[in-house]
């Protein structure tokens, strides 16, 4: 999510413009859009962006050559997979284009790498035998970010930082505004992040930059109205992309899926209520109930699918699965009849469920009768561990550059600098 105050920069802009800045505006939309185009297909063939664009073969050169020039693409080998007809020069993002992606979580902070593309280049998880505060956030980031530079090549460029965080942030400054697993209120860790590491910040919730991630990288490219629900040791949070677009709602809280009511009179959650999704449906139930040591958390997915092979000792386990998944199909058939997605996506601990019953899900899922099998809605595996949330975090990064990629990268963004100025 881009921070309003740089969509408004963009558009102020845009807005007072003579022709020649509106000749301007034009190369910097083909500009975004063929970077774009580079980023989300993590690399494409000159033929496949002419005809992405409809922009003629001499057009995409010149704007290939810019973006080569400002670091952000290489060209490669020709293409051929290609089969019939001449064969096309690859564009490839840059490996050296990177943001870095932070996601703090009750006990662990990840922070990694991302290159242009969606690649993860380098993750870091950083256990904590507590929920860390905020300012061990920044002290955990900064010295594994000053590890990470050392190790990379000669002429990268750290675009900015993404910041995923398992709550409620305020998409105007970033603060935090609520991390109840985290005892977090009201806490300005984009803002001290950016002073430690001299780089622009944007925060986003995490379940939402999962959901974009899917949007532009994973099961759900291409896809027009998709739900995304990632379940942590935080709770389980959504992110809705409906008509293709991200819904933000009034203040940018919507997609709070983890407290829609799945039970009357259930367990209390941390926002007040009782019976919601994330207080019924647990992480901490099923790493019980196989008996993990804490911090080996990763391994929990097979854990889990293991113990449920072995019948006679699994009893207990099944149990709790089948309850799970009950309560996961209450909460999903209030969201698949609020939204209409044509795709769910699954990510954490919630593909264990998914997995362990795959039909339970789908015939709780069942369009009516009334409504006819073409509607009926295709749940999807997200990649495992907290991939789609560290890719989606560097999105938030990206997003500023794809919007406008030479005016980014003017001297005051370069890396090490001094962050975005805000106007
Ligand atoms: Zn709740």
């Amino acid at each position: 999510m881009t921070s309003p105050p740089q969509e408004e920069r963009v558009r102020w802009g845009l807005s007072g413009s003579s022709l020649g800045n509106n000749r301007d505006s034009t190369r910097q939309h083909n500009l975004s859009t063929v970077l774009g185009l580079v980023h989300s297909m993590s690399g494409v063939s000159r033929a496949q962006l002419t005809r992405a664009t409809g922009l003629n073969r001499s057009t995409i050169a010149a704007l290939v050559g810019e973006l080569v020039q400002l670091g952000l693409v290489v060209e490669s080998d020709l293409d051929q997979a290609q089969g019939f007809g001449r064969p096309s020069i690859m564009i490839q993002p840059s490996p050296g284009a990177l943001a870095l992606a932070v996601n703090p979580d009750i006990d662990v902070v990840s922070v990694a790498l991302v290159s242009l593309g969606g690649r993860i280049v380098n993750p870091v998880r950083f256990h904590t035998v507590r929920p860390p505060s905020v300012a061990e956030v920044v002290n955990i980031v900064t010295a594994v970010y000053t590890g990470m530079r050392t190790s990379l090549p000669a002429g990268h460029r750290i675009m900015g930082v993404g910041l995923a965080i398992p709550g409620l942030v305020d998409p105007v400054d970033g603060t935090v505004i609520e991390a109840p697993h985290l005892g977090w209120r009201d806490q300005p860790l984009s803002a001290l992040l950016s002073d430690a590491l001299k780089l622009p910040v944007i925060a986003a919730n995490d379940a939402v930059v999962g959901a974009r991630a899917q949007a532009t990288f994973g099961a759900g490219r291409g896809v027009c109205d998709l739900v995304y629900l990632y379940g942590g040791a935080s709770g389980i949070g959504g992110g809705v992309i409906s008509e293709g677009r991200l819904v933000r709602g009034a203040t940018g809280f919507a997609g709070q899926l983890g407290h829609t009511l799945v039970r009357s009179g259930g367990a209390r959650c941390t926002c007040g209520s009782f019976g919601c999704l994330e207080a019924e449906v647990t992480r901490e139930e099923l790493i019980a109930a196989v008996g993990l040591p804490a911090g080996e958390t990763e391994n929990l997915e097979e854990a889990v699918l293991e113990k449920l092979r072995d019948e006679s000792a699994s009893q207990d386990l099944r149990r709790i699965i089948d309850r799970q998944v009950q309560l996961l199909a209450a909460g999903l058939r209030s969201v698949v009849n609020l939204l209409n997605p044509s795709l769910i996506v699954m990510g954490g601990f919630l593909r264990i469920l998914v997995r362990a019953a795959p039909e339970a899900l789908s015939e709780a899922l069942r369009a009516p009768a009334t409504r006819g099998p073409r509607e009926n809605v295709a749940i999807e595996l997200a990649p495992l561990g907290e991939d789609p949330i560290l890719v989606g975090a560097a999105e938030l990064a990206f997003e500023p550059l794809i919007l406008d990629p030479a005016g980014f990268l003017r001297p005051q963004h370069d890396d090490g600098g001094t962050p975005i100025p805000v106007p």
